[in-house]
């Protein structure tokens, strides 16, 4: 666990991209129109003053609002939606740009890290004015919805807050599962899961290319003992088209790569179901690239390096995702991703599915 702790520190470094990015021969020249990127890692390193950790509601709400004043706007915020207890479910936009990106983080209110990571993204992208960065809100448009469930948050349990709920998947007297109501059959108006209705509005509002949901899961580990730090998969539902299958992978591979070379990450496959109401599954199914991010419930002292995995994340997709490059990655890679491994005790394989 120490090298990863190492690594950790070594974020501040300078390492680049160029591990998963195309050819030079194929890639777009840096000039005027494509100023030289910085590395992710670089991007990330300027958030490290934002808070981590579990954040409160207000804490959350504040930290937006102190993004969005620094970027002069550039960082839009919304409500996407009220939960049933009335709390926002927020969403913050970015960018102008023709390709669409959309992240969701924390349907299941007990994942919590997906969140700051997000905030952090926001930042990192947004707050800055550098040729860079204007180049990159030129090229996409970045959605996210900042903690979908709120109401489960509060209760540091997985499902909303519905306790009239009988539901079908989630918890009677609790409420739903929020990532089984993503179908792409059920509008918004029909769907009794108002978080999920949301993310539903926002998707058709926007017909994003790129889809990416953050999760956790309990600890697992590789036959060789190895941790597993992410799992990631991409939509198994068998009606998603092969196109669509594979754009989902090229976000696999992109995600396995960075988070192994410039975090050490010990990333795999998630062993998913292939239902349509699941989020990786439903916006496969609409035709979006999408995939599932598990990170993993570590100890403490490697939540800020868990909050970097998912922040690096949503950093290399949108680069990628801007210059073009995501598009050109073998999908077919993504195959030789290393199946999850067994979990470290009884205790820890916890209700973690998606
Ligand atoms: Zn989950």
């Amino acid at each position: 666990m120490r090298s990863m702790r190492t690594t950790v520190t070594a974020l501040a470094g300078a390492l680049v991209l160029g591990t998963v990015a195309p050819a030079p021969a194929q890639a777009a020249p840096a000039g005027p129109d494509n100023p030289s990127p910085p590395a992710v890692a670089a991007l990330a390193a300027g958030t490290t003053h934002l808070p981590g950790g579990d954040l409160t509601n207000e804490q959350l709400g504040q930290v937006l609002q102190q993004i969005a004043r620094a970027s002069d706007g550039r960082v839009r915020l919304r409500t996407a939606g009220l939960t049933n207890e009335g709390r926002p479910i927020r969403r913050a936009t970015l960018g102008h740009g023709p390709t669409r990106i959309f992240y969701v983080t924390q349907q299941h209110g007990n994942e919590p890290l997906g969140t700051p990571a997000a905030v952090r993204a926001l930042w990192a992208l947004g707050v800055p004015d550098t040729a860079w960065h204007r180049w990159l809100r030129s090229r996409i448009t970045l959605d996210v919805i900042v903690r979908a469930n709120p109401d489960g948050h509060v209760r540091n349990w997985r499902h909303n807050y519905d306790p009239d709920a009988n539901p079908e998947f989630g918890q009677a007297g609790e409420g739903y599962d929020i990532n089984r109501y993503h179908n792409p059959g059920l509008t918004p108006e029909a769907n009794p899961v108002p978080e999920a209705a949301a993310i539903q509005r926002v998707w058709l509002a926007t017909r994003p290319h790129i889809v990416v949901d953050y999760h956790m899961q309990g600890q697992y580990v590789f036959p060789d003992g190895r941790p597993i730090t992410t799992s990631i998969l991409w939509p198994t539902n068998p009606l998603v088209t092969a196109e669509a299958v594979d754009s989902g992978k090229q976000l696999a591979v992109l995600n396995h790569e960075v988070l192994t070379r410039v975090l050490g990450a010990g990333v795999s496959q998630y062993p998913g179901g292939d239902y349509e109401g699941i989020a990786r599954n439903a916006y496969g199914l609409r035709g979006s690239a999408s995939l599932l991010v598990e990170l993993s419930d570590l100890a403490p002292e490697f939540e800020e390096f868990q909050i970097n995995t998912a922040l690096l994340s949503m950093l290399a997709i949108a680069q990628t995702a801007a210059d073009g490059s995501l598009r050109r990655i073998d999908p077919a890679r993504a195959d030789a991703i290393p199946p999850r491994g067994e979990p470290v005790s009884a205790t820890t394989a916890h209700a973690d599915a998606a």
